[in-house]
């Protein structure tokens, strides 16, 4: 690729002079489609920001970062670099290292540009409570553009989304702007923390299950039944006929402990045709599955499920504080608080509760929204967590593969999983008989044929078993505080967003 080399004025990357008072070698700038180019020197070396520590005071670094804020004031110009979640207070000043006109092309210099900075790290006396790297600032001596900010993007937009949604005077940004620009969006200090704090659920989940002795394994997402049931399936057209995106994985991962992998998890997409314009509903998100054969009672399940969870929990609060503060800073909420063991109530043990808050609602109805987060606060109050277990859901209201309690037919085995008093999970015993699992099937207008090689999987012997599906952007949204569950979807898809 032929590139248009042109001498950058020295004036405005330095002085010119190095310490020891030699002439510097001439800098180049190239043109590359449009965007200027600051070639590296191959031996520069450049520092991470969160490597910028008081014990690196006196040191001459490279550093390359994007402008997160800029401002000139008299013969000086202070900058905050910003590089993912982390960001370090700079400054420009007219002197014996920096010309005048150095300082105005930093000054110009549009936010969000990549530069490279050559810079002394000196500790400072006061606190800079606004940066990630509070104790230090840098003093630059040589500024040079890696990465020029497009022309047709304004300084408005970038400034708005990559200050957190705020503008230095606080403005708010509404969240349909922000995810249509996602791109600019995702580059805050907060959604970086967020996302990353995400990719560590998932590696959590993942180790901790294969610690467990679980199989990872990978289902189909176009399958030729709506696995759940029900109406809010998504139909594809599949060749000459049709066919459905996966509800959830849970008619493959129970075939799978039929064909005896014993514990099997898998990490993917779920699709959901619901009409839901909800903080908490998005018509695809990342479904943590989990399904295993279990000894003697089905609450082995929850138990391994809670402690994939609180395993969960331990490695977000011992190795990610960063991240959790980082969001804390524009999203304030308490720490998170589980127990262990985790706290498992019965059903008709929450409905007492609710009914003694004044609720009224029937042994065998369903909790609407508004009543799990009223249980929620309720448990928090009395047991002090943010994590709990609801055991023992009314039949009526649960899938049709769940099983009957043997001992009260109106209720099943079946639980939730909540996090600050919302549902992450939903899991039970699953019937193993392929008896029962038809009359259940036909209870629920199920048409057998379509769902055939599921049920004769249970014909050749199966173990009793159990599961639950988890969703990744709930767990992530509430662990954080968060309220609003596309926050946690990098690009979310909602009844009324497909794009970017
Ligand atoms: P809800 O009652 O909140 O609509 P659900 O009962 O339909 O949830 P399940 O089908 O049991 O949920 O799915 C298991 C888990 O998957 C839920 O606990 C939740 O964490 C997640 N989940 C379900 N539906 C959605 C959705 N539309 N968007 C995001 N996550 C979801």
């Amino acid at each position: 690729m032929a590139y248009n080399k042109v001498a950058f004025p020295p004036a405005c990357l330095s002085t010119g002079m190095r310490k020891d008072g030699a002439r510097q070698p001439a800098l180049h700038v190239v043109f590359l489609k449009g965007t200027l180019f600051f070639p590296c020197e191959p031996d520069r070396g450049l520092v991470r920001v969160h490597e910028l520590t008081p014990e690196k005071a006196g040191q001459l670094i490279w550093v390359r970062a994007r402008i997160h804020t800029s401002r000139a004031k008299g013969k000086q110009c202070f900058l905050v670099l910003r590089q993912q979640q982390f960001n370090v207070q700079a400054l420009v000043a007219v002197g014996e290292r920096a010309s005048k006109q150095m300082v105005k092309f930093a000054a110009n210099i549009n936010k969000e540009s990549i530069v490279d900075v050559e810079a002394v790290v000196k500790k400072v006396e006061q606190t800079i409570e606004s940066c990630s790297q509070q104790d230090v600032e840098l003093h630059i001596e040589r500024v040079g553009l890696s990465s020029a900010l497009s022309d047709h993007t304004t300084d408005k937009q970038t400034d708005r989304h990559a200050h957190g949604g705020r503008t230095d005077g606080r403005a708010t940004v509404n969240q349909d702007t922000r995810l249509d620009n996602r791109v600019i969006d995702l580059r805050t200090t907060t959604s970086q923390a967020i996302f990353r704090l995400q990719s560590r659920v998932c590696q959590l989940f993942r180790d901790t299950l294969t610690n467990k002795g679980f199989v990872e394994i990978q289902t189909p997402k176009i399958i030729s039944a709506a696995s759940e049931g029900g109406a809010n399936v998504f139909t594809v057209s599949y060749f000459k006929t049709s066919a459905y995106l996966a509800q959830s994985p849970q008619l493959y991962k129970q075939m799978c402990i039929c064909a005896d992998f014993d514990k099997v998890f898998c990490v993917g997409p779920v699709f959901r045709a619901e009409d839901s314009n909800t903080h908490r509903h998005l018509t695809e998100f990342v479904g943590l599955d989990i399904e295993l054969a279990f000894n003697y009672h089905y609450h082995e399940v929850i138990e391994s499920i809670t402690d994939t969870m609180v395993q969960i929990f331990k490695g977000l609060r011992d190795k990610f504080q960063t991240e959790i503060q980082t969001v804390g800073k524009q999203y304030p909420s308490e720490p998170f608080k589980f127990l262990e063991p985790t706290l498992r109530l019965e059903y008709s043990e929450g409905v007492a509760m609710l009914r003694e808050a004044g609720v009224e609602m029937g042994d065998e109805e369903d909790l609407s929204t508004p009543n799990e987060k009223l249980l929620g606060r309720l448990v928090k109050e009395k047991y002090d967590t943010d994590f709990y277990v609801l055991d023992k859901y009314p039949l009526a209201v649960r899938p049709f593969y769940t099983m009957p309690d043997p001992n009260d037919k109106k209720y099943s085995n079946s639980y939730d999983m909540f996090m600050r008093g919302e549902e992450i999970l939903s899991g039970a015993q699953r019937i193993h008989d392929a008896q029962l699992l038809t009359e259940r099937a036909m209870h629920h207008n199920i048409d057998l044929e379509k769902i055939k090689s599921y049920i004769d999987s249970f014909r050749y012997g199966a173990p009793p078993h159990g599961g639950g599906g988890i969703g990744l952007e709930r767990v992530c949204m509430l662990y954080l505080g968060l309220h609003n569950v596309r926050q946690t979807s990098m690009f979310p898809r909602d009844p009324k967003r497909l794009t970017p």
